[in-house]
């Protein structure tokens, strides 16, 4: 049994793992940096250990640290949330060694799919869809690469098996810039990632991030818990996450499932995880898997009725999961906005003291957030500050409670992204649904003319 869990992250994420601790009866520890001492989550935790100073370099990206406290007070488990050492295949290796349970995959499927070129391989043998591309690194022979780009045709783009965060990739448009290319981005991988192998696939113009979330335990069951769709980005950031993903099919949804379901099993995953997809002309491109839990999993637990976090821990604990793929019926629709602290206009993080708050409420209004009155958003990290997300029999029931729970909430003190958020609501396109990757840093600098 799970006794008690470090909750190793921040923020609203960490009030969210130690609210489905609480449901279960299991104790939490909050660890936190010196800025953080007066989180929602460290005020309501068991207990609460200070792991360091403000810079995450040396908190919450401090392995040591994190698993003393586990040590100091009697833990069982770690929970990594996502972000900082969610992903690190040596964080769950030496939490592992070190005698806790991590809650996640194993040190190897992290490992596994955080270098993609692996992650790629694996899914191909898995019969997951694919982007068309090189099919593995690409060599050093100039007229082998330039045959594989007249293959693919252009756009290409070259990607870091390494990279991560939108960072080590460049699209070529033509053969000519196509060996110039490939040496600068591997030269850049190298530098940002210490890891200089790149490859290739074909650059999709128009596509929509669709993507599937599923869940595996360790007696070798797994299941998907339906897609999400992500296409509102800028910068390759989410903005608005909704499920299902607009005009998808359940014979397409249960097509890309089975497939993410049989490479979970096939490489002995276990916990949560996301396939992430391009979706263009109604196929499926893999880009990569998250082995965590994201930010944007309420909108799937509020349209199947399954707590993520709460199987998570059950999973950890080496309980089966609870449900069956025929358990899982999708009902209604639900959409996510990223509230952050930032200037709704330029973008600069905006932290600083909350002087005045309200939270929206109502039928179908879930708010995941850690803020309150008086709270002091500090400069030091991300600057999500919550998450509003709303529920409804259909997509255009969510919508308005979306636009009204927007009206609602009052942050005041700090500036935020809710007036962007109002503006995305009532795009017309948005309305209609299926809007590409591209299609909101398009609308900001048509409105920035
Ligand atoms: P990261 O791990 O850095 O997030 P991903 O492989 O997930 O890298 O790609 C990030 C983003 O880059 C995608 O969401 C998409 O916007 C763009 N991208 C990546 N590969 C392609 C591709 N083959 N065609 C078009 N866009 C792509």
């Amino acid at each position: 049994m799970l006794d008690k869990v470090v909750i190793a992250n921040r923020g609203e994420i960490a009030l969210r793992i130690l609210r489905a601790c609480r449901e279960l009866g299991i104790k939490t520890v909050a660890v936190h940096s010196t800025a953080d001492a007066s989180l929602m989550h460290v005020r309501l935790a068991d207990e609460s250990v200070c792991i360091g100073p403000p810079s995450a370099l040396e908190s919450y990206l401090n392995i040591p640290a994190i698993i003393a406290a586990a040590e100091v007070t009697d833990a069982v488990a770690i929970h990594p949330g996502y972000g900082f050492l969610a992903e690190s295949a040596d964080f769950a290796e030496q939490v592992e060694r070190s005698g806790f349970e991590f809650i996640g995959p194993t040190a190897a499927a992290i490992r596994l799919m955080g270098d993609k070129v692996s992650a790629i391989a694996a899914m191909k043998k898995a019969g997951v869809p694919c982007v068309p591309g090189s099919d593995g690194a690409l060599g050093t022979d100039e007229k082998t690469n330039l045959a594989i780009g007249k293959r693919i045709a252009y756009p290409v783009i070259i990607k870091a098996s390494g990279g991560g965060g939108g960072r080590g990739m460049r699209v070529v448009h033509h053969e000519k810039d196509l060996i110039d290319s490939i040496a600068l981005t591997k030269a850049e991988a190298k530098a940002a990632f210490n890891n200089d192998v790149v490859y290739m696939e074909k650059f999709l113009t128009t596509p929509r991030h669709v993507e599937i979330q599923i869940m595996a335990d360790k007696h070798g069951n797994a299941i998907y818990l339906g897609e999400r769709d992500c296409s509102m980005q800028r910068r390759h950031q989410k903005v608005v996450e909704e499920a299902p993903a607009p005009g998808m099919t359940e014979e397409k949804r249960r097509f890309i499932g089975e497939r993410c379901v049989q490479a979970c099993i096939d490489m002995g995953y276990r916990g949560a995880g996301t396939f992430e997809f391009l979706y263009e002309k109604g196929e499926f491109y893999f880009i990569e898997m998250n082995t965590r839990v994201q930010v944007e999993h309420p909108v799937s637990e509020l349209i199947t009725g399954v707590d993520i976090i709460k199987e998570q821990l059950r999973v950890a604990e080496g309980q089966p999961l609870s449900y069956r793929q025929e358990d899982i019926q999708i009902r209604g629709h639900s959409i996510e906005c990223r509230i952050n602290a930032e200037d709704p206009v330029t973008f600069i993080p905006s932290p600083g003291t909350i002087t005045r708050y309200h939270a929206p409420g109502g039928p179908g209004v879930r708010w995941d957030s850690h803020i309150y009155s008086g709270y002091k958003v500090p400069p030091y990290y991300d600057s999500m500050i919550g998450k509003l997300i709303t529920y409804g029999e259909t997509r255009e029931v969510a919508m308005a409670r979306m636009q009204m729970a927007l009206d609602e909430v009052v942050i005041d003190g700090i500036k935020t992204n809710i007036e962007l958020q109002r503006r995305i609501m009532a795009d017309e396109n948005f309305q209609k649904g299926g809007t590409n990757i591209h299609y909101l840093e398009h609308k900001l600098e048509l409105e920035a003319q």
